[in-house]
């Protein structure tokens, strides 16, 4: 094992901005701890160009955004292979309740660093380039959104409300005292 590597791991970054200036050739390890106050413009960013992402308002991020990444260059493209893991808040869908999930995962893509205003041709993903520096961050944000799960419960065996009071039938039995029927 390389002591170098080691050594270099120990820096926790606080952002993903990379320079290619003196790029070193074997490629670039990184870990990070994003504050939710570094990741909050990104969302915001995110959930403008697609409404549908989350339904019921900005996500809650509890916790910084911890993980790591490993980048190595070919030519304009980059191949980016991370994990991270984040704590959020989240609705459950069947009682309402708030808790906190820690959402993780792990990914690889390819993506293009292109000039601005330059568009993409093949490549679905692509980074912007100013003087040789870009940011991942929108990137990490993408592959957070597609972690977040699509049926949120509290708890796999979450009873939901009480179709009839609205009672959180977690909490007991509510007053209305017999299962719901179906009306015609
Ligand atoms: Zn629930
Ligand atoms: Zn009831």
């Amino acid at each position: 094992m390389d002591r170098r590597f080691l050594v270099k791991l120990e820096t926790t970054r606080d952002n993903l901005r990379f320079s290619l200036e003196s790029w070193p050739e074997a490629g670039l390890t990184a870990q990070f701890a994003l504050a939710p106050s570094t990741l909050s413009p990104y969302l915001e960013e995110a959930m403008a160009r697609d409404d549908n992402l989350v339904e019921g308002g900005a996500p809650q991020l509890v916790s910084a955004m911890k993980g790591s990444l490993r980048l190595q260059l070919f030519g304009r493209r980059l191949r980016v292979a991370g994990v991270f893991a984040v704590r959020v808040e989240l609705a459950c869908h069947r009682c309402l309740a708030v808790f906190v999930h820690k959402l993780s995962d792990q990914f690889e893509e390819l993506v293009d660093l292109i000039g601005p205003g330059e568009e993409t041709e093949e490549a679905e993903l692509a980074v912007v380039t100013v003087d040789n520096q870009f940011d991942l961050t929108p990137l990490l944000v993408e592959q957070m959104w597609l972690a977040w799960p699509i049926k949120v419960l509290c708890r796999p065996d979450c009873l939901g409300l009480c179709l009839n009071c609205g009672a959180n039938l977690n909490e007991g039995l509510c007053s209305c005292g017999r299962p719901l029927t179906l009306k015609h």
